[in-house]
């Protein structure tokens, strides 16, 4: 582990913020428990034992799932809030946290250009894409969402707990959303929205969008842009490839935007972010309850999200990381995205000069996510033997994951048949989103080398 600052910059933090309530008479915890640290060290030591039964989320050798340490600033701040442990829903639940709400969602919506715009944090990108689709829902009942294949399994369901009907179109072998796939669904004139996604969760695809937003000129649709994983990009897009670029130029032109800051940005879980590009849509969220204490007159978050209770240290965290790593091209969080993507270009360079590996046939990862497939004679096999590497990676500490694609995108153009654009292979999944990743791609790759041998050992 990295020499950990967290403790030491909570107890001086904790000093200050004790010092802001310094005038209130001291009083001592009724909990017998509250008062004995020797008991509460023992438990916190079994905790840390069972903890260790998780893969190393927090090293760079772990490069598989989607998972980045929180920053140590966000940790910090987090854990000071929870000496207050406020709730976002109400100014009296969190007067200071909720004004580093606005703050830091308004950070996040300025990287797309907006600055009038309703926003708040969510529990995660889940509920934020639900608070997209209920207003989508609001706006045109009845009428039909749609969204790519490689869209976030979620999108159907949220679809079906808002019974508004839902139905996919076809990705291209990129996993992008097929535009004529979208066209022919639109002519038939009942879809209110376009899910479009910016970084699918798979393989980090780019949907389009600015060819979405052209289409919307002819046929009249609610533009919804899940960029849960890959929105921080926008920071960097003008250093993607072409089609990828393009698409995020056109991210200002969207009607809401759901980003992770538990994704890329660094924070603890529990923080999604939703953004509509008009304010008005607020009206929806009215509600009358009769236990909020709405004592001032200032906007409460709780009045313009579905959730009532929410944490308040969780924007807490994010102001604080925003504070350190503003959202400005080329800064040191700009440049972490940049460092995660080299590496990615890299390691999906290596696997096409190695003959025992298929990387995505149609090009190189638009983010930060590697895709292959393992060569063997038939898709069973390929499959059997990404399950071998996999178990065989972890053996020597690495850790990748594993993914479904279909076989017609290891294929050369034209050259699928009809069963292999329904058939799947199990594939490797590297997701390379720490900025330590480049640094250590040499020792990934031997890793991933020695690993091979093993399994076909
Ligand atoms: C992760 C992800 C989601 C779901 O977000 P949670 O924070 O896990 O609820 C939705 N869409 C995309 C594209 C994602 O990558």
């Amino acid at each position: 582990m990295p020499n950990d600052p967290v403790p030491d910059l909570l107890v001086r933090a904790t000093e200050v913020l004790e010092g802001e309530f310094g005038s209130l008479p001291d009083f001592d915890a009724a909990s017998d428990t509250a008062r004995n640290p020797e008991a509460m060290a023992r438990v916190l030591d079994t905790v840390a034992h069972r903890l260790g039964n998780n893969y190393p989320y927090f090293h760079p050798l772990y490069a598989g799932q989607m998972l980045k340490p929180p920053h140590p600033v966000a940790r910090a701040a987090y854990a000071l809030a929870m000496v207050l442990n406020p709730n976002n829903h109400a100014r009296d639940g969190g007067r200071a946290s909720s004004e580093m709400e606005i703050e830091a969602v308004a950070h996040i919506a300025g990287m797309f250009g907006w600055t009038e715009f309703l926003g708040h944090l969510t529990s995660g990108g889940t509920q934020a894409n639900l608070e997209a689709l209920w207003v989508a829902g609001q706006l045109a009942p009845g009428r039909r969402i749609v969204g790519s294949e490689q869209a976030h399994y979620t999108h159907q369901r949220i679809s079906s707990v808002l019974k508004l009907e839902y139905a996919s179109i076809a990705a291209d072998r990129r996993g992008r959303m097929d535009m004529e796939a979208l066209e022919s669904e639109l002519r038939k004139g009942d879809v209110s929205t376009v899910v479009v996604t910016l970084g699918t969760t798979a393989i980090g695809a780019v949907d389009p969008l600015d060819q979405v937003v052209a289409l919307r000129r002819r046929y009249g649709f609610r533009i919804h842009v899940d960029a849960a994983y890959g929105g921080y990009f926008r920071l960097i897009s003008d250093a993607l490839d072409s089609p990828a670029r393009a698409a995020y130029a056109a991210l200002d032109q969207a009607d809401s935007i759901v980003v992770d800051p538990h994704k890329h940005g660094l924070q603890p879980y529990g923080c999604g972010s939703i953004l509509f590009r008009d304010p008005a849509v607020g009206r929806f969220y009215k509600h009358d309850s009769p236990y909020t204490y709405f004592t001032s007159k200032e906007l409460h978050l709780g009045e313009i999200s579905l959730e009532c209770s929410r944490a308040g240290a969780t924007a807490v965290a994010l102001w604080a990381t925003q504070q350190l790593l503003p959202l400005t091209p080329g800064g040191e969080f700009a440049q972490g995205l940049a460092c995660g993507r080299a590496a990615a270009l890299e390691l999906d360079r290596r696997l096409r000069l190695d003959p025992r590996f298929e990387p995505l046939t149609a090009g190189a990862p638009e983010l930060d996510i590697v895709v292959w497939k393992l060569n063997a004679a038939s898709p069973e096999q390929s499959s059997h033997l990404a399950h071998k590497v996999f178990l065989a990676c972890a053996t020597v500490d690495l850790h990748l994951a594993l993914v479904q694609l279909p076989v017609a995108w290891f294929e050369p153009a034209g050259a699928g048949t009809a069963e292999s654009a329904q058939e799947y292979v199990t594939c490797l999944r590297s997701v390379l989103m720490k900025p330590e990743h480049e640094a250590w791609l040499d020792r990934i790759w031997e890793k991933l080398i020695a690993a091979c041998a093993k399994a076909e050992g």
